[in-house]
């Protein structure tokens, strides 16, 4: 048995050299310090050179390359257990490895970290090996990114407290916060199949929708399209069916973080949606970031969890002292926003809004992992739980249009005079997010972006 397999998985908040903020790689560009991929993040993506149509490949996002983790798996000189791990990546299948768990992601993230650390050591035998891994170097703008592993059921929380307070607020001014939400994780299943990469294009999802003073409902295009700021948690390990997953252990089936937005039809959602929640408004499209940034990588930006003064502590199945230590994630959040006037003039575009997960999510990965397995529901490798729209405390901490434009009710001004309630055709939205503490290196996690395209003609 290799000895990663008999290590104990409760560090993974332990920082080690890989973490190692003085750590530089010989890939140049990920000792650029405004990059999104140092040495010290490693996620993991799925890609394949732009326009070949060959199958998708596992690589690790480094500065602006990617490593080949097939070619570098055949380029040698790992060790027996390190070979192995890299075996199911080399066929091109995270889900295998993400069932791994986390001593193996460790193992192999040291391993990786070692070989793509720029050591003192220029002897013939490192240079040539150096050389070996720089060939299964690929430039990221010279590669295509899919959704980074097969996702066979996605669920969408609801632990955005302030963002569940606003959008109360819209339909319940007297009664905003529902009273089950300080004590029962909300969620929903949703749909997989629809889940793109960044930069795929959204279609305008028509649909049915019945304005409050229309005697009968109507079928046509969205006209309050919205996108929501959420974190997505992919599963690693998964579980029996029947066997739930306890709190001491959930953070074990964590994986690792990407960005996701949930895009929404703010139209057809409230007339579709009562008595057995979002279906259609949802299911159109949902967007993810396709570099998965390990659990491992976010360990210098883990917060503790605490809940107000006032408020109810989490029943025991959701509370563990790991959990209070250290359950939240410290991430800064964005969203921008470019149209196609902004394109056109070659603007980058807007930040509509920056917050930070820590502040804006009521509940933790770890507790949304053991209340979705607390009945007995089995989790699989590869699975994705939505954290809900991350909106901060503030009004420009806002994770949705609904709430920047109060319901539809207040333009937002953009620069160049254009305005905005909900999304237009063409408006490109742009998610980005990146951890920053004193005493580690800044990690990003790319961008979450998608255009808007017009609906499709009406049957
Ligand atoms: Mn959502």
């Amino acid at each position: 048995m290799p000895a990663w397999r008999t290590e104990t998985t409760s560090t993974m908040t332990t920082l080690d050299s890989t973490h190692d903020p003085a750590r530089r790689s010989w890939v140049d560009s990920a000792n650029d310090p405004a990059t999104d991929f140092p040495i010290q993040n490693l996620p993991f993506g799925r890609f394949r050179r732009a326009g070949s149509g060959d199958p998708w490949r596992i690589g690790v996002a480094i500065g602006d390359r990617v490593l080949d983790l097939a070619q570098a798996r055949s380029a040698g000189g790992w060790d027996v257990d390190i070979a192995a791990l890299l075996e199911p990546l080399a066929a091109g299948d995270l889900n295998r490895f993400m069932a791994l768990g986390a001593p193996a992601r460790r193992r192999l993230r040291a391993a990786l970290s070692d070989a793509l650390t720029d050591s003192s050591d220029a002897s013939d035998a490192s240079g040539g090996r150096r050389d070996a891994l720089a060939s299964a170097l690929l430039a990221q703008a010279d590669a295509e990114l899919t959704v980074p592993c097969t996702i066979g059921d996605y669920t969408d929380f609801y632990t955005g407290i302030h963002h569940a307070t606003a959008v109360g607020k819209l339909f319940r001014p007297d009664n905003p916060l529902l009273p089950n939400y300080r004590w029962v994780p909300i969620g929903y299943h949703g749909r997989a199949s629809s889940i793109v990469a960044s930069g795929h294009p959204v279609r305008r999802p028509n649909g049915q929708t019945k304005a409050p003073d229309a005697e009968t409902p109507s079928f046509g295009p969205s006209r309050r399209l919205d996108y929501e700021l959420e974190l997505g948690f992919l599963i690693g390990p998964g579980n029996a069916l029947g066997e739930p997953i306890p709190m001491a252990r959930a953070e074990e089936h964590l994986f690792g973080v990407t960005l996701f937005n949930d895009w929404s039809a703010r139209d057809i959602q409230p007339w579709e949606y009562q008595p057995l929640g979002p279906f259609l408004a949802k299911n159109f499209a949902s967007t993810i970031s396709p570099w998965v940034v390990t659990m491992e990588a976010l360990a210098p930006f883990r917060a503790a969890f605490v809940r107000p003064d006032g408020d109810p502590q989490p029943l025991p199945y959701l509370d563990s002292a790991q959990n209070r230590a250290t359950g939240a994630l410290d991430i800064r959040v964005e969203a921008w926003l470019q149209t196609a006037a902004m394109r056109a003039a070659g603007s980058p575009g807007v930040r509509l809004s920056a917050g930070n997960s820590r502040d804006a999510a009521y509940w933790t990965a770890a507790q949304l992992v053991a209340h979705h397995a607390a009945g007995g529901c089995n989790l699989q490798p590869g699975d994705l739980l939505g954290s809900g729209t991350l909106s901060g405390r503030e009004p420009s901490e806002a994770g949705s249009l609904l709430e920047l434009s109060d319901g539809g009710k207040r333009p937002i001004a953009l620069p160049g005079g254009e305005t905005r309630t909900f999304l237009a055709d063409g408006d490109t939205l742009t998610l980005r997010a990146h951890c920053e503490r004193p005493g580690a290196r800044r990690i990003g996690f790319g961008a979450c972006a998608g255009t808007i395209l017009p609906a499709p003609p009406l049957p």
